[in-house]
């Protein structure tokens, strides 16, 4: 039988424990383990140093060795291999000022949430629990290990931590960390941008989505990772109804019904802001312009609307106007009717029709080139779109006929 992940899991563990060393599988994936779901990674912790780790196998990689972390590649899968370690003084709230290696115990009270704490034996097969995790995890519960206000001091990331495995795993915080949350909700601003936006876009787009849009509301968090939305409680319902109907599991997606009231240019700052990717900013920007005029499609004429649908982000657009018009209770035509009209030029082969002309035709026969190409070729095209124009010769005939009504 081939090995599973979780066996070769369980080699690398074996591998460390013949050096003499400590070892267990740690944080999410023993979460993931006792409440029964597949883990997607193991993360290993050992007593072994980073040196140690790297001794012990043929392929690694120090992606952290400075903070005691190794990737072993280990039958063609990668594993993160991190050195029992404790972590000492946040002065900037955002990263240790120096780590120390250490025990299992010292390990585990370093990490965010009891249910991240927990350690797991493979060949024991047992759980070991230093913090109180596996009851939490059965009363579904989210609680900081330790004083939630040092340990949000700490890493203010934590706040956004919370929400997200809140908002995942659908348990609720525990007071005491919540309180700390609301407290130090406006120091999340020291966290860097592209932390901010990973745990956001999680957060929202996980499948737990309408949950993390009122948790982030009622720690006030909201107000500082995203300023720039309306937040009244009305607003943050509409926003979890929408989020109950966006299980895509795609980011930009549902930021995009966020940010769906700004205009164009404040959707771009706030894109700006999070440091999304051109591509993903762009998209988030276009799907929303393109969702808006959807309503619309129906005055335009025919070249006009089949240039519209041509847009590859019409699916996306209709996603969108589906669920905003869903979560609303209010009237699906018009997404309907774009999608309709989109799939009948599917069918037809028509949504991309056939380009019959170029600049260089134009020039082969002798004229001039110059503005006035650009306006003929898209008349063409609209031509064509309207299905006026069907061949080469036909789109010829009509391009010179045009181009001698221009001096
Ligand atoms: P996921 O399934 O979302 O990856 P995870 O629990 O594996 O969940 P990671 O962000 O991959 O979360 O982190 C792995 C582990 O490292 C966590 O379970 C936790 O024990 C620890 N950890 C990660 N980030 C922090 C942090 N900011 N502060 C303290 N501990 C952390
Ligand atoms: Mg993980």
């Amino acid at each position: 039988m081939t090995p599973t992940l979780a066996d070769k899991a369980k080699q690398v563990v074996q591998t460390l424990r013949d050096k003499g060393f400590e070892a267990y599988w740690a944080g999410g994936c023993v979460r993931d383990l006792v409440m029964g779901i597949p883990p997607k990674d193991f993360d290993i912790t050992t007593s072994a140093t980073p040196d140690q780790v790297i001794q012990s196998f043929k392929k690694t990689i120090p992606i952290g060795a400075q903070f005691g972390v190794v990737q072993v590649r280990w039958m063609g899968e990668s594993f993160e291999v991190a050195t029992f370690r404790t972590e000492s003084l946040y002065t900037d709230g955002r990263r240790p000022d120096s780590v120390q290696f250490s025990t299992a115990v010292e390990d585990v009270k370093r990490r965010d949430f009891t249910i991240n704490g927990l350690l797991y034996d493979p060949f024991e097969q047992k759980v070991i629990d230093y913090v109180g995790g596996v009851a939490d995890i059965a009363a579904r519960i989210v609680r900081a290990i330790g004083d939630p206000e040092e340990r949000i001091a700490e890493d203010r990331l934590r706040m956004l931590r919370a929400v997200r495995f809140a908002s995942r795993l659908g348990f609720r915080m525990d007071d005491a960390t919540f309180q700390a949350v609301r407290t130090h909700a406006s120091a999340i601003v020291v966290v860097s941008a592209e932390r901010v936006r990973d745990e956001l876009l999680r957060t929202l787009s996980e499948g737990g989505g309408h949950t993390g849009i009122r948790l982030l509301y009622e720690t006030a968090l909201l107000r500082w990772v995203l300023p720039e939305i309306e937040t009244s409680a009305h607003r943050i319902d509409q926003l979890a109804a929408m989020l109950t109907h966006c299980r895509h599991h795609d980011p930009p997606l549902a930021l995009a019904l966020l940010l769906y009231p700004l205009n164009d240019s404040a959707i771009h700052k706030v894109c700006v802001r999070l440091r999304m990717s051109n591509h993903d900013g762009r998209r988030i920007r276009d799907m929303i312009t393109l969702s808006k005029q959807i309503p619309d499609i129906a005055v335009l004429d025919t070249a006009s609307h089949r240039r519209f649908l041509q847009n590859d982000l019409i699916p996306d657009a209709i996603t969108l106007h589906r669920i905003i018009a869903t979560a609303a209770e209010a009237d699906l035509s018009a997404a309907r009717r774009c999608e309709l009209d989109r799939q009948t030029l599917i069918d037809h082969n028509m949504l991309m029709p056939q380009r019959l002309l170029s600049g260089h035709d134009l020039m082969s026969w002798g004229f001039k080139p110059g503005p006035h190409f650009r306006i003929v070729l898209t008349a063409v095209e609209d031509a064509i779109l309207r299905g006026e124009v069907k061949n080469p010769e036909e789109a010829r005939a009509f391009a010179e006929n045009l181009l001698k009504c221009i001096p």
